[in-house]
């Protein structure tokens, strides 16, 4: 089952989307301010380090807008905005494919000084291979996810991005922990420090756009797992920053080694201590979980098993009243007045009703309660359905229903418990009887198929509306269109239907259109 969502870190989630998105477009804003002004500070933040190219700025404030867009699901709704994001991730997709061209075959399509060809002496600058190849990702995924249309394109968006976050932040670790190979591919320079920072927010900002998609569910997820799985999120975060802060701090001069190793102790001590105290409230919290779901279990069980001794005691008073009414009305007792005879009719049929009524308890809680017992023989199905379908003769002709019977001849016995069998038959039957308009048409067929015994019960009546199917098994299940109409009904009698059938090591299945009918398959091994 699909784990359930917790809807206020969704929107949390997205929320961070939209920052971080904002602030990637203003990295790249503030670089190309920086180009046009002559601000070496915006165009490389950290001396020493390479430049942020043009181009590489110019696709960050694109990216940033789309993603922004996308995040608030505008895109899908506004035709405009749909041109502005495919002409923008073509531009980004473009300037990635280009310079990695560039790179690999070493030529020039005068891309780089395409926005500004010189500053301060510098040539065009341009882009590094793995900012090359970060937008070639980045793009990609943005086109797949911009539109919002369906799940699999969020996921596939979502594991795409995977690869820019782990180019991007490879490069970070590098500038920290002073290893140029991780940012540079030799001979030719690397990212600029802001260009990773703004990739590592590009990655993170794609994933949380849409957190209750993908692989980025289960931290949007409710319960004990989503809790955890943030949690842990959380401290992997603390470890990695934390560790990169300290090395930093070293680097720059801050403290010596001896010093960073202690830092780096009281971390890792730190989040243990952390881990520890989640982990214990967590199973604090499970162990509440469990006695709960034990009370109400046990509770559960007692309201069954009351529902059950009450249908018992129920039943003996109600057959005594049938009983009763059947003599009066068959004058056993005496001629009774046309009155009287309608009135006790009318006794009689209400009575037959609550009996109706108190059986599908009884089974109900037999069932729940697991003490229904199968006492199988073998038995004609034609027979079995020949006396159900007596019992409805009455309704059928009320009805005008045109009832057809399609039984195959020379069908073989089949071992079932004949109450149980009536049962099944009954509760199909009366559903065709009572939701098929008057004058409509049931067909009941039996047939033999391969090893099985086939039983199919069709009628051309209201049918079940699509979105109801799948729950038409459940305990008390009603559909719309029956509800409106108010027909009589427990939403008991398909639920005891299957759970016969199941008893039975039968099958049953159905197909139905709204307004046009139904059709309810019952198969049992021969
Ligand atoms: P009920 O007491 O309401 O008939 P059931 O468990 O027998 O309860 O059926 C559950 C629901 O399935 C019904 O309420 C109805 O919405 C739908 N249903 C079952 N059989 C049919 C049918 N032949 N035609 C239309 N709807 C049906």
């Amino acid at each position: 089952m699909p784990k359930q969502i917790n809807h206020q870190i969704v929107r949390r989630l997205k929320k961070t989307s939209r920052v971080l998105s904002v602030i990637i477009s203003m990295v790249g804003f503030f670089a190309l301010v920086g180009w046009q002004f002559n601000i070496l500070f915006l165009m490389r933040v950290i001396p020493k380090l390479p430049i942020i190219a043009p181009n590489t700025a110019m696709a960050f404030l694109l990216g940033g807008a789309i993603l922004f867009l996308a995040g608030n699901g505008k895109i899908s709704k506004n035709a405009v905005l749909r041109i502005f994001s495919y002409f923008s991730i073509i531009v980004i997709l473009l300037l990635g494919l280009l310079t990695l061209l560039e790179y690999i075959f070493k030529v020039s399509f005068g891309i780089d000084g395409m926005l500004f060809s010189k500053v301060q002496g510098l040539a065009p600058v341009r882009m590094s291979p793995q900012s090359a190849f970060n937008f070639l990702m980045t793009g990609i995924s943005l086109l797949f996810i911009f539109n919002q249309e369906k799940k699999t394109r969020i996921k596939i968006g979502q594991i795409i991005v995977l690869l820019t976050g782990a180019v991007s932040l490879l490069s970070l670790f590098g500038f920290i922990y002073s290893i140029p190979s991780f940012y540079t591919i030799a001979p030719y320079k690397g990212m600029a420090a802001h260009t990773a920072v703004a990739f590592v927010m590009m990655f993170f900002g794609i994933l949380l756009a849409f957190p209750e998609h993908g692989f980025v569910r289960i931290f949007s997820s409710r319960g004990l797992s989503g809790l955890a799985a943030r949690r842990l999120f959380f401290t992997l975060m603390v470890i990695i920053f934390g560790e990169v802060a300290i090395a930093g701090g070293r680097e720059i001069g801050l403290y010596n080694f001896s010093s960073e190793a202690l830092f780096h102790l009281a971390i890792i001590t730190g989040v243990f201590v952390y881990l520890i105290f989640f982990a214990f409230r967590s199973l604090d919290e499970l162990g509440r979980m469990e006695t709960s779901l034990a009370k109400t279990k046990e509770l559960d069980r007692a309201k069954t098993e009351f529902v059950g001794m009450a249908s018992h005691q129920l039943r003996t008073p109600l057959t005594a009243i049938s009983w009763y009414s059947e003599m009066l009305l068959s004058k056993d007792a005496g001629e009774l007045s046309l009155k009287q005879a309608d009135y006790l009719k009318e006794i009689y049929t209400g009575n037959q009703r609550m009996i109706d009524l108190v059986d599908d308890l009884l089974n109900t809680s037999r069932i729940d309660m697991g003490t229904l017992k199968a006492k199988p023989e073998l038995i004609s199905l034609t027979e079995v359905m020949d006396g159900i379908l007596d019992e409805f003769s009455h309704q059928i002709k009320q009805k005008n229903l045109n009832l057809e019977k399609k039984f195959s001849r020379n069908l073989p016995r089949v071992l079932l418990d004949p109450e149980h069998l009536g049962i099944i038959f009954q509760n199909i039957i009366s559903n065709a009887v009572k939701y098929t308009q008057p004058r409509g048409k049931i067909l009941v067929e039996i047939r033999k198929k391969n090893s099985h015994v086939l039983v199919k019960i069709a009628d051309n009546g209201w049918g079940i509306p699509p979105g109801q199917q799948k729950k038409i098994f459940t305990k008390l299940f009603r559909a719309d269109n029956v509800r409106k109409r108010d027909a009589e009904g427990t939403g008991l009698g398909l639920y005891i239907a299957r759970a016969l059938v199941k008893k039975s090591g039968g099958e049953i299945t159905f197909e139905s259109k709204e307004g046009k009918g139904s059709a309810f398959y019952v198969t049992f091994k021969v």
